[in-house]
């Protein structure tokens, strides 16, 4: 999928009842352009420091439209802090975080989605979607002295 496609994919989704703005297709840039995982105020204030003078409100309510349009991933970590990601060229992957620093890291491992079909199977279920974070200390305190903003 391309950036292209992306917006192909919000207009449809939008056309279905909500308001198209273009607004929401800067949202939607911004968002593309994380290549890791972000905050709502932090794409807020991205936005902002560039000049954009898109509300902080129509921010927070598009990243939730973007995850029902399957765009975003919506990763909910430590302490409730919701995260965004885009699914933008990425594979399924999961997450292993510090609990010291707040550092996280991504990670594949086919097995876990072979247990979740297997789970799925097992209660006649189709798993659409899963959540696994593995929370964790670093072992090198080099690595942990910076605490980032998680
Ligand atoms: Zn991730
Ligand atoms: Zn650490």
């Amino acid at each position: 999928m391309d950036k292209r496609e992306a917006h192909e994919a919000f207009f449809s989704f939008l056309k279905q009842g909500y308001r198209i703005t273009p607004q929401r297709f800067e949202i939607l840039d911004f968002a593309l352009d994380f290549d890791k995982h972000f905050k709502a105020e932090e794409l807020f204030v991205k936005m902002q420091n560039s000049g954009s003078k898109v509300s902080r409100a129509t921010v927070y309510n598009t990243l939730e439209l973007l995850v029902q349009c399957e765009l975003l991933s919506r990763r909910v970590f430590e302490h409730n802090i919701t995260m965004y990601e885009s699914n933008f060229q990425r594979k399924q992957h999961d997450h292993i975080i510090c609990e010291e620093c707040g550092k996280i890291w991504e990670f594949v491992e086919p097995e876990i989605q072979e247990i979740v079909n297997k789970v799925g199977e097992k209660f006649n279920l189709e798993p659409h979607s899963y959540v696994f974070n593995i929370y964790a200390k670093c072992k090198n305190p080099e690595n942990c002295k910076e605490k980032t903003s998680v």
